[in-house]
């Protein structure tokens, strides 16, 4: 059985004081959360070790946001995957559209992000998506395979265990407007098809795919009851503890 995760996407926003108490709401309500859910937080690099603190005893797993591409040394204002996992982090998310889009990052500096985060022992949630005029012009299916084959499709089968595949459409991030389930659950099942013709059926029905795009309580529903979305990145509504667990509530 794949695991049913909620990932909360805090992005830049909260201070250490507000993250500290948001997380606490969360482990404050841990219990309404069911049994086969993981709750992962992705926290801001300066709230890792505080809200892991809080975090570390309830179940709730901690992520990054991001990792440096390179491993230590002169990267003035970067954060290794050896430093989020000193931190408490057992995840870090990778390829999210914002970071594609305001800091160039590419397929070739991801893979190579990739494996600054396994070989420290992390595990990725890497992020796909097409932009609106994709959808608009019917090549967002080969545009989100595409993401994957090259950052993905470039590890061997052994490491699939250690990648979630999140897939957030562009148009649906922050604007309000949320894929349908259809819309959602195309995508997701031609991303396990296309994982199951790389690799093999194993490793496509293991692999845990989220979606992503202002996914709240009164839409998850729909969404986790697709046979092929086993969850969501959730990016505004995870700044409430109330809606954050509300989504988790929804399995
Ligand atoms: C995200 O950016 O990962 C995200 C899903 O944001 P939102 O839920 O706010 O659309």
């Amino acid at each position: 059985m794949r695991k049913k995760i909620v990932a909360g996407n805090w992005k830049m926003n909260t201070t250490v004081a507000e993250g500290v108490e948001l997380a606490r709401g969360i482990v404050a309500k841990i219990n309404e959360v069911p049994s086969n859910v993981q709750l992962i937080t992705a926290t801001p690099f300066t709230h890792l070790v505080p809200v892991y603190d809080i975090i570390k005893d309830s179940g709730i797993a901690l992520s990054a946001q991001n990792c440096s591409n390179e491993s230590k040394g002169a990267f003035t204002g970067e954060i290794s995957a050896a430093m989020l996992k000193s931190a408490g982090c057992q995840y870090t998310i990778l390829g999210h559209s914002e970071c594609r889009e305001y800091m160039d990052e590419t397929s070739r500096i991801l893979v190579q992000k990739m494996n600054r985060a396994f070989e420290y022992g992390l595990k990725v949630i890497f992020c796909c998506g097409e932009k609106l005029d994709d959808r608009k012009s019917g090549r967002y299916a080969d545009v989100v395979i595409s993401q994957i084959e090259k950052v993905v499709f470039k590890f061997p089968e052994e490491m699939m265990a250690n990648i979630i595949i999140a897939y957030e459409p562009i148009w649906a991030i922050g604007t309000g407007i949320t894929a349908t389930a259809e819309q959602a659950q195309e995508i997701h099942a031609l991303i396990r098809a296309a994982v199951a013709e790389e690799y093999n059926k194993h490793v496509a029905e293991n692999m845990t795919i989220l979606y992503g795009g202002s996914c709240k309580p009164s839409n998850a529903k729909q969404l986790f009851a697709c046979p092929d979305i086993d969850g969501g990145l959730i990016g505004g509504a995870s700044l409430k503890a109330d809606d954050f667990v509300a989504i988790a509530k929804c399995f």
